[in-house]
Parts: C-alpha cells; structure tokens; sequence
C-alpha cells in the first residue's frame, strides 16, 4: 500500500476524541486530524438526525481534500420524550457560557421535562460515517441502553454523564472512571464496529 493511501481523516475538533480513536487499531490505517490537513474552517452539523450530521461533516471534508474521512455524531435519546434531546442534545437549554455551565444546563432541562415521569428508559446513540476513498458513504451505530436518574450523581466524564446510568450497573457513567465507562459507552461499541470494518477492508 502506497503510505499516502492508507490515511483517513477524522472530521472532529475534539482532541479528547482524537486521542481515542488513535488507540486503536483501525486496520493499520493512520488516523489525521482537521489540523494536519491545516483545515481551520467551521465544518456544518444541520442535519435533522445523527446519520444525518455524522455523514454531513465527513463529506464536507471529503469533498474538500479528496481523501477517505470520518465523523461521528451522538446523541441522548429519551423514551418518554420521544427521543429528545437526541442531535440536538450539545446544545439543548440553548444556555452559553463554559462546557461546564451549558452541560447543567441540559441535564436540569432533561430533569425538569421528566420530573413526575416513571418511565426513565434512555439511550446514548453514536452513528460513524465513513466516506471511503471512491466517495461510498458507510454507517456504523453504538448503542448503550440505560435511565435517566432522579438527580445528577458523580464528577467524571462530561455531557449527560451525571444523569445517565447504563442498564445493569448502579452507577451514573459520571460515578465510573473513564476506563469503566469507555468498556461500554456508545462511542466505544460504534467505533468498535468501525474497527471491525476496517480490519476486513
Ligand atoms: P457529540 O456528537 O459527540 O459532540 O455529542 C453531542 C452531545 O451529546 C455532547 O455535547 C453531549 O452533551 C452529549 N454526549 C455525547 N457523548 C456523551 C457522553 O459520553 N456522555 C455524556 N454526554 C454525551
């Protein structure tokens, strides 16, 4: 394999995100960032649905570079609120401020919307697009299946963390460490999928 041709780009700002995709193994595929390419733009994210965004950003860089490209998106989907906040969980209350002050923001609209309500059921949903060198569009999803609590319990993670207890634990993910969580997360299961995809290709 020629080495330029065995490079994917990651369509994501997040150097948090970054560093975990490039532990892993992506079938020996080298994993670039939006500042190796020298991209400083701001990539769109309008779509109505996770698919929608994820496929949306890695194609916008494609189309602009040419070259094989990735982008993942999540969201918080609720039972009882038929599935919201879901894309639009980043910015939910529509608060600005620090991530930290925007992140209880969301969680306390979340609460508030379901306060009296007994069916808790939610889940965290990520979906990977990966637009591969001829331009083909690919979807992988990871799911984690869980309920939303009562109050916010624990200090890790970030996002919805405190709010979120996965199915089968007695923790919130932000009561686990960031290893306990990331063994189950949606991220993980997606781009474990992703991996998968690669290994064959
Ligand atoms: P993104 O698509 O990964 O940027 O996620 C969109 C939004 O979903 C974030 O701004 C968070 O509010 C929420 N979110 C995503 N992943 C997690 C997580 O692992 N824990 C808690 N919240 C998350």
């Amino acid at each position: 394999m020629n080495p330029s041709d065995n490079r994917l780009i990651f369509a994501t700002a997040n150097p948090h995100k970054l560093e975990e995709v490039r532990a892993m193994t992506l079938g020996g595929f080298l994993v670039e960032s939006l500042k190796d390419i020298h991209f400083t733009g701001h990539i769109p994210e309008t779509a109505p649905e996770l698919e929608g965004n994820a496929l949306q950003k890695a194609r916008y860089i494609y189309e602009r570079y040419g070259k094989p490209c990735f982008a993942d998106d999540t969201g918080l989907e609720t039972a009882a609120l038929a599935g919201e906040p879901g894309v639009y969980s980043a910015r939910y209350a529509g608060a600005e401020g620090s991530q930290d002050e925007i992140a209880k923001a969301n969680m306390h609209k979340l609460l508030d919307k379901l306060s009296g309500v007994s069916d808790r059921k939610a889940r965290f949903r990520t979906v990977i697009a990966y637009v591969d060198g001829n331009g083909k569009a690919h979807l992988f999803e990871g799911v984690v299946n869980g309920k939303i609590t009562d109050s916010p319990r624990g200090t890790e993670g970030f996002g919805y963390d405190p709010v979120f207890m996965p199915d089968g634990h007695h923790l919130t993910f932000a009561e686990m460490t960031a290893e306990q969580k990331n063994k189950i997360s949606h991220r993980a299961r997606a781009f474990q999928n992703f991996s998968q995809f690669m290994k064959g290709t």
